[in-house]
């Protein structure tokens, strides 16, 4: 492995520290990591952005469960410009960072910044959104992006009632008028989660029960650059201006995100839906933003798919302290991340449909979210 070199040394030392981090004496933790190879050494950090709450926590919490293994960190947000992540990532290089994990504004910009650590011999982690063009990304971390678009789509059905939670035929025959969005051309994911969506919805497109009454259809045509609320918001609004005159109605959208069904639901409401004789259509969602859940729990927006980022950071933060201590860390799909150079290795998380029903049990039983900061 190339960075073999980073950590030549597996003490006892080390591997009693992250079994006690599992579970004992507190105090053992912070002897044993004032006493690793690895202590202090500087981790990179870069998000997308700050605009969407999901970063805030990603953020949050690798950094804080970076720190309390003894490690430093930088952790930089760049507010969607790629520029200012390329510089962010530049720096972190120059200041001797022994290993990035970068959360990519465009998966493709990447390229010679991760030459530049592959020179320096810093591993690279990609973060939820994997880094394409380039041999030099090590491990990938994510949820599993193809089932996240099944999600929303099976959620999309049940919504209308084409379907039953436990997967069976539901009443309704249809046909629906549906609307679909998609995400950033430019992030892996928004290929991932539109095809995971599609390959649910199409066989229903073809039968005639759900149509696309826009005949906007395919990914680059309902793509939202940047995961941009108000684009989406625009594009729905011109979708309604356009397409449903009259007497019709959108039954459904496809949403890949809380913040663009946010817009969305602007769109819709704006143009008289939302009230007891035109409800809003089921909506779909992503990554249970607080604003979102309100909204399901207010009866607006129908589901939305739970990406737990505390056991996201978990996995990326024990994969980082394996590769600095010179360990191979653990990952559980190598084969479906080909970043157009490689098949990257990755650690895969399962993702959760969250609507009125379980919202309670999945966000707040777990401690995601205080009662109090959804009331
Ligand atoms: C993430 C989603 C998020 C979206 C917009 C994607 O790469 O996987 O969780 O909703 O970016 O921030």
């Amino acid at each position: 492995m190339r960075f073999g070199r980073i950590a030549t040394v597996v003490s006892a030392l080390a591997l009693t520290a992250t079994m006690t981090a599992c579970g004992s004496s507190e105090k053992t933790i912070d002897q044993e990591a004032k006493a690793a190879p690895t202590s202090g050494a500087l981790v990179g950090v870069t998000m997308p952005t700050k605009s969407s709450e999901r970063w805030i926590h990603d953020g949050d919490n690798v950094k804080s469960a970076l720190e309390k293994l003894g490690y430093k960190v930088d952790l930089q947000y760049a507010e969607n410009d790629i520029p200012t992540q390329v510089n962010q990532i530049e720096n972190q290089i120059t200041k001797g960072a022994k290993l990035l994990i970068i959360a990519s504004i465009d998966g493709t910009a990447l390229t010679t910044q991760l030459q530049q650590a592959a020179d320096s011999k810093i591993p690279v982690i990609a973060y939820d959104r994997l880094i394409r063009n380039s041999p030099n990304v090590d491990y990938y971390t994510a949820f599993d992006n193809f089932k996240v678009g099944v999600q929303q789509a099976t959620s999309l059905l049940i919504g209308l009632k084409v379907q039953n939670e436990d997967g069976s035929e539901g009443s309704a025959k249809g046909p629906f008028n549906i609307e679909l969005f998609a995400g950033s051309a430019d992030d892996n994911n928004a290929t991932f989660f539109f095809n995971g969506g599609m390959s649910v919805l199409q066989p229903y497109i073809d039968k005639g029960v759900l149509k696309v009454a826009s005949g906007q259809q395919d990914f680059k045509t309902t793509a939202i650059l940047r995961w941009d609320p108000a684009t989406a918001q625009k594009r729905m609004e011109d979708i309604l201006t356009k397409t449903y005159t009259g007497d019709k109605k959108v039954d459904g959208v496809l949403s890949p995100y809380d913040g663009l069904s946010i817009g969305i639901l602007s769109a819709l409401k704006s143009n008289g839906y939302g009230t007891a004789d035109q409800p809003y259509p089921t909506v779909t969602g992503q990554d249970a933003e607080v604003a979102s859940v309100k909204s399901i729990i207010a009866g607006e927006q129908y589901s939305t798919v739970f990406k737990d980022t505390r056991q996201l950071a978990e996995v990326t933060v024990k994969m980082t302290d394996t590769i600095l201590k010179g360990g191979e860390p653990e990952v559980n799909n190598t084969k479906d991340y080909d970043n157009g150079n490689k098949v990257v290795p990755s650690y895969l998380l399962e993702p959760v449909i969250v609507d009125k029903e379980n919202y309670q049990k999945t966000l707040v039983d777990s401690g995601y979210y205080t009662a109090a900061q959804l009331g």
